[in-house]
């Protein structure tokens, strides 16, 4: 893995701002996180924003996606929390690792230094040493964006035991910076059904729960399923310690892009001016709130089918492991000037023959995500065949690639017993095989952080589907696998019409498998993960070529 270089700017004082949750999880704290730094970018700060989990994995990479959702993919190849992908996605910046941290990480790094001799022979302690490397991290990736703003969202909600040493951490940070140091507690109000009265009760718990920590909020963002009226803005106001005007009401929206305006509406930015000492400046939000109208259109919608295999969690259905696509989807869709519906398809279902494969004709594209392991994979493999038989528009993300390779393989060469080295060691053709570096660390059972990952570059070829969405033959893109396309099938493959159009500079590796335009209107996959740089004002080039041949089936 490359690290990020720490370049050392000394800038001070940054301000920071802690988000932390209250009552329930889930409610929100990444968008509210990155609303804010919206807000304050747009009002000319540079903003940096931080995620703390408190798990003890040292990064998201080795948790199950049905778990955890889904696993981000950073430029300098970390593997994080998808709320990474939301910082990036409302500042549309790019993050490094030094953006994320975990209890295994801090304590990974207080026992390197400890061995190392650099508590110079003291009694190294959970408090304050473990708090004060907590804060040294922080400093340090405000330092390195060189930010006027640091936001730091603490995983999980107050309360709990696992993220006690976080919250001591800002707390220490706010006695020593009293001015540039806010808490924003995003809380929740729930509207029991057999009373329909929004209570603020469990927030005012989850307030007094933060002041047992020492720590004081100056904002409540008080979500819920409608907007906060004003007898329980004076409520939370009075009960939990803030000046009315610090509460903010944040009603469930359609879409998380309305947040900031929302929030603006509110106020907040000029509240955390006041909080932070910051002075008063106008936001401009034109270039957002142009991309938040392109979101309300689409009289006309697109219907896309995401086949993937980790839907399923109990009775529910998990979109969450792929949000970074259903996002890169929407952007792409707006830009075109089209809504978006987009099914979730489990292609388990496929299997078990519960649903039909002709139910795909219904879509006006096809996308599979990546992925590990056997678990549904014929099915994906016979929508994959379904597609290209149909002539639907195909999206194949890194898994999604390889598929269609060995689809191609089994169905147009000939090769019945085409595979994945991943699922069969013993197939006849093997297509897909392990990339050579990885085989001593699977045998060494170096298994996490030990993927091809982060951002490659790649050429692509001149004149194929891939270089005109592009419009440019050096690309670079995220990456996080372990098998490639094996380079023994490259020339039959070829020979039976599928082109291989992205290569690594040295030509080893393919990155991108596509069928010409006359064979098919778009069947592409890629190696690697573009929706992990897709952004709201900067939908990727891919995906909107995609999109573009979808509206075509469409209207076709
Ligand atoms: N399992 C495949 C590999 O390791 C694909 C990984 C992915 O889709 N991210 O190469």
């Amino acid at each position: 893995m490359k690290k990020a270089p720490i370049k050392n700017i000394e800038k001070n004082p940054t301000k920071y701002i802690f988000v932390v949750g209250g009552v329930i999880s889930g409610v929100g704290k990444g968008i509210a996180a990155s609303s804010i730094g919206l807000l304050m970018e747009a009002r000319g700060h540079k903003v940096t924003s931080i995620k703390i989990d408190p798990y003890i994995n040292l990064d998201a990479g080795t948790m199950n996606p049905t778990e955890h959702g889904e696993v981000f993919v950073l430029d300098d190849g970390y593997e994080c929390d998808q709320d990474m992908g939301n910082y990036e996605r409302f500042l549309n910046t790019t993050l490094t690792e030094l953006n994320y941290m975990t209890t295994g990480r801090v304590y990974q790094q207080v026992i390197n230094k400890e061995r190392n001799l650099e508590y110079k022979g003291k009694n190294v302690e959970v408090v304050p040493d473990v708090p004060f490397e907590v804060i040294h991290r922080i400093k340090e990736a405000a330092k390195f964006a060189n930010a006027d703003i640091t936001i730091i969202e603490i995983g999980g909600t107050v309360g709990e035991y696992q993220n006690v040493l976080f919250l001591e951490a800002a707390r220490m940070l706010k006695t020593k910076h009293q001015n540039d140091v806010a808490f924003v507690l995003v809380s929740y109000l729930p509207v029991p059904s057999n009373l329909g009265e929004m209570k603020t009760k469990p927030t005012q718990y989850a307030s007094r729960t933060l002041n047992s920590a020492g720590v004081q909020a100056d904002i409540i963002i008080a979500r819920g399923a409608t907007a906060l009226d004003q007898k329980r803005k004076e409520k939370i106001a009075l009960f939990c310690n803030v000046p009315e005007e610090n509460v903010i009401s944040a009603p469930d929206v359609k879409s998380i892009y309305d947040v900031p305006l929302n929030f603006e509406k509110d106020k907040i930015g000029e509240t955390i001016e006041r909080v932070l000492h910051l002075p008063k400046r106008e936001a401009n939000l034109t270039k957002w709130k142009k991309f938040v109208a392109k979101t309300k259109n689409g009289k006309e919608k697109v219907k896309i089918a995401v086949v993937g295999k980790y839907f399923d969690s109990g009775d529910f259905v998990l979109s969450d492991v792929y949000i970074s696509i259903l996002e890169a989807l929407k952007f792409s869709s707006y830009e075109s000037g089209v809504g978006i519906e987009i099914a979730c398809v489990n292609s388990k279902d496929f299997e078990s023959k519960k649903i039909p494969l002709s139910m795909l004709k219904k879509y006006d594209g096809i996308i599979v995500p990546g992925g590990f392991g056997e678990s549904g994979i014929e099915g994906i493999i016979s929508a994959i065949s379904y597609a290209r038989r149909e002539k639907i528009p195909y999206f194949g993300l890194c898994y999604g690639m390889q598929l269609m390779v060995i689809e191609y393989a089994r169905n147009v060469l000939g090769l019945k017993g085409a595979n994945t080295r991943e699922i069969n060691p013993n197939a006849s053709d093997i297509v897909i095989d392990m990339m050579e570096d990885q085989k001593e660390k699977i045998e060494k059972k170096k298994m996490g952080g030990s993927m091809r990952l982060g951002a490659y570059p790649a050429r692509l070829l001149k004149g194929s589907i891939a270089n005109k969405a592009y419009g440019a033959i050096d690309i670079s893109e995220r990456h996080r696998h372990r098998y490639e396309v094996n380079n023994a099938y490259r020339e039959p493959l070829e020979k039976a019409g599928l082109v291989f159009s992205g290569l690594s500079p040295d030509g080893k590796l393919c990155e991108i498998a596509e069928l010409p335009l006359k064979d098919h209107p778009f069947f592409l996959g890629t190696q690697f993960h573009p929706e992990f740089k897709a952004r709201p004002l900067d939908p990727h080039p891919l995906f909107t070529a995609f999109i573009k041949a979808c509206i075509n089936n469409k209207n076709k």
